[in-house]
């Protein structure tokens, strides 16, 4: 019991999702409490006609450390959500599904938002005491508490994308990867399958200003809220998605090249273009992007995408604008980071 007591301060202390999710199985399958032979916690993601199982920590009694699912491009390598009733069944019933006679499994569901569906699966040799399950399904809630707290700090409260805070954060983590390999655009080519890189886009609502004006600042809201979920279910499983504030929007994205990055944006911009929304009807989005480089701040990045974005507005809107390539047609210049003395002829 004191180890479990030592262990829940110490899950309490952790303010990062991946160190949370890596220390919580890890309690589960160490603790004295009950014998456990693997721990999986998952979270249900991609389109709602093709939801997968993304495990976001997993580890068994051999293991010395906690994996997760690693995959960047697309969600098809993970299993499908319907192939696995069991837990299905504890995500409509909200309630524990235990099967198996030896090995066990026990399901238990896990309620981190309403819009999200996360499952605890545990697999021991024999079935869990109901001492057992009681306990883990409060230290489960303890986990939903912890969760909401991050959620609370970290989200956007009208569109629940990640807020501008975190993006700092999550920048200095990718542009710790891509110092691995090099710049995005110029990736180093003796690394076998690593072309792939960062890339940071800002996206901001074409004259956002006349939705208000025409249809009250309520319509607006739900404009934005309606421009973040399609931005949930246009863009791809690992991109993160940042309203920055305003009607203004940052994707920050694995892509294999400056063609991948283009394409994505290019068809988010069209499928904006082409979406009805209820009263207002259509209107239209300016991309900028900019590959991260292998030194790159966060404010450098973004500099970059939100010059070729200004470029965007200034020449007809609706269009997705390449940083490099404005470089490259000298319609830009390229500035030092934080020098933004030139602009765009
Ligand atoms: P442009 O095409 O040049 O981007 O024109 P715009 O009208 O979209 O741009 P501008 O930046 O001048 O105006 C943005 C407007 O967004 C101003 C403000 O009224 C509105 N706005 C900012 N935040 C919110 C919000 O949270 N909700 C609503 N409804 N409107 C917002
Ligand atoms: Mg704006
Ligand atoms: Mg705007």
């Amino acid at each position: 019991m004191k180890k479990l007591l030592h262990d829940l301060a110490n899950l309490s202390g952790l303010r990062d999702r991946r160190e949370l999710d890596f220390a919580l199985v890890k309690m589960l399958v160490h603790s004295s409490q009950w014998r456990v032979s693997s721990t999986r916690l998952m979270r249900a993601v991609g389109p709602a006609d093709d939801q997968r199982w993304l495990t976001l920590a997993h580890l068994d009694t051999l293991q010395p450390s906690p994996d997760q699912d690693q995959f960047w491009f697309d969600g098809s390598p993970l299993p499908k959500l319907s192939d696995f009733k069991n837990r299905e069944a504890a995500i409509v019933t909200e309630a524990m599904v235990r099967f198996g006679g030896g090995p066990v499994t026990t399901i238990f569901p896990i309620d981190t938002q309403s819009s999200v569906c996360s499952l605890l699966e545990i697999e021991s040799e024999h079935a869990l005491s109901t001492d057992a399950e009681s306990l883990i399904d409060s230290i489960l809630r303890l986990y939903e508490n912890l969760q909401g707290m991050l959620d609370y700090g970290e989200k956007d409260t009208l569109t629940e994308l990640h807020n501008r805070k975190t993006f700092d954060r999550a920048f200095l983590r990718a542009a710790m990867e891509q110092q691995k390999q090099g710049d995005a655009e110029h990736p180093d080519r003796r690394i076998p399958h690593e072309g792939a890189g960062y890339w940071l886009a800002v996206l901001d609502i074409d004259h956002f200003k006349r939705v208000n004006d025409n249809f009250g600042h309520l319509i607006g809201d739900e404009v934005l809220l309606l421009l973040a979920r399609q931005m949930r279910t246009n863009f791809r499983l690992h991109d993160q998605l940042y309203r920055f504030g305003g009607e203004e929007f940052v994707v920050l994205m694995r892509c294999v090249d400056h063609l991948d990055a283009l394409s994505a944006l290019e068809r988010f911009r069209q499928k904006i273009e082409e979406y009805a929304f209820p009263q207002v009807g259509n209107i239209t989005v300016s991309i900028g992007f900019a590959a991260l480089k292998s030194d790159d701040t966060p404010s450098g990045a973004f500099d970059r995408a939100d010059r070729a974005v200004y470029f965007a507005k200034a020449h007809g809107r609706n269009q997705v604008c390449s940083y490099s390539a404005l470089v490259r047609s000298g319609d830009l210049i390229e500035t030092i980071d934080g020098a933004q003395d030139v602009d765009f002829f």
